[in-house]
């Protein structure tokens, strides 16, 4: 049996409460290393809130966050990102007028090279890291295109490249599918399980078909608390999920 600081990422009784409202209503969940946990149900379930609270966006009421065995919830944003934690909105976060080469190249992390290093070394560490993550979103054919030209699909992957150059050890990303091709969806899985390889990746997403393809395990959350988790099988058999969730 693991211990609960086994696990990469362990909420335990987590709880906002805005004007009284609880959006996230005493919710507990453990991510191991490696691992792709999907959160599905109803809009305004509270699954956009548990990311926000995970990378310090909103601050906890009550209950508790531990990250590699640090508690979260009283740290910034930034320290959060530092400890590890990469977060995708909705939204995608790109620069439009840059390359893609340019937008992984302004995520790389400068701070974490060898101060002193020699500067032509460092960019061609840079280089081979950019080059490396643009194979695996799919974009090594597109480096010196603008943002602005790729497709929605690519533009989605492009911010996960990002997110990826630096390395976080936790990616989060919500309904990352949204608006994207059939083939687009079977190559974001393809990726997403490439990358668990060296991290854990908590996912928001609607997309059943997606879902099944991707989850080690599944959470279902509804009125800001779990109402089921397991395998996605052991999910969607479940008659309280098929009751609010994938009945309708
Ligand atoms: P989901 O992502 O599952 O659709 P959300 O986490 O976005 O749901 O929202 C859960 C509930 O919390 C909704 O009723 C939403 O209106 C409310 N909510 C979310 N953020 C805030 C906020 N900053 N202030 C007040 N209410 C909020
Ligand atoms: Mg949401």
């Amino acid at each position: 049996m693991s211990n609960n600081t086994d696990f990469l990422l362990s909420i335990e009784n987590l709880t906002v409460s805005f004007d009284g409202f609880k959006a996230v209503n005493e919710v507990s969940a453990y991510i191991d290393k490696n691992e792709i946990r999907v959160i599905i149900g109803p809009n305004g379930a509270g699954k956009t809130t548990v990311l926000d609270l995970i990378c310090g966006k909103t601050k906890a009421t009550s209950g508790s966050i531990k990250f590699k065995g640090r508690e979260l919830t009283n740290m910034k944003e930034h320290e959060i990102v530092l400890a590890g934690v990469g977060r995708k909105f909705q939204n995608p976060s790109i620069y439009e007028d840059l390359t893609v080469f340019e937008n992984l190249e302004i995520s790389f992390p400068r701070g974490r090279t060898v101060v002193g290093a020699i500067a032509f070394r460092r960019d061609a560490e840079v280089i081979d890291r950019i080059k490396e993550i643009a194979e695996m979103i799919f974009l090594e054919d597109h480096l010196d295109l603008k943002a602005a030209y790729l497709s929605h699909g690519q533009k989605q992957w492009l911010e996960i490249g990002m997110l990826l150059i630096q390395d976080p050890e936790l990616l989060m990303l919500d309904e990352p599918v949204a608006g994207m091709s059939v083939s687009e969806r079977k190559k974001t899985a393809e990726l997403l399980h490439r990358i668990i390889k060296d991290r854990s990746v908590l996912v928001i997403e609607h997309d059943m078909k997606f879902v099944e393809d991707i989850a080690h395990r599944v959470t279902v959350l509804h009125q800001g608390k779990v109402l089921s988790e397991g395998s996605m099988e052991r999910v969607k058999n479940d008659p309280k999920v098929v009751e609010v969730y994938l009945g309708h």
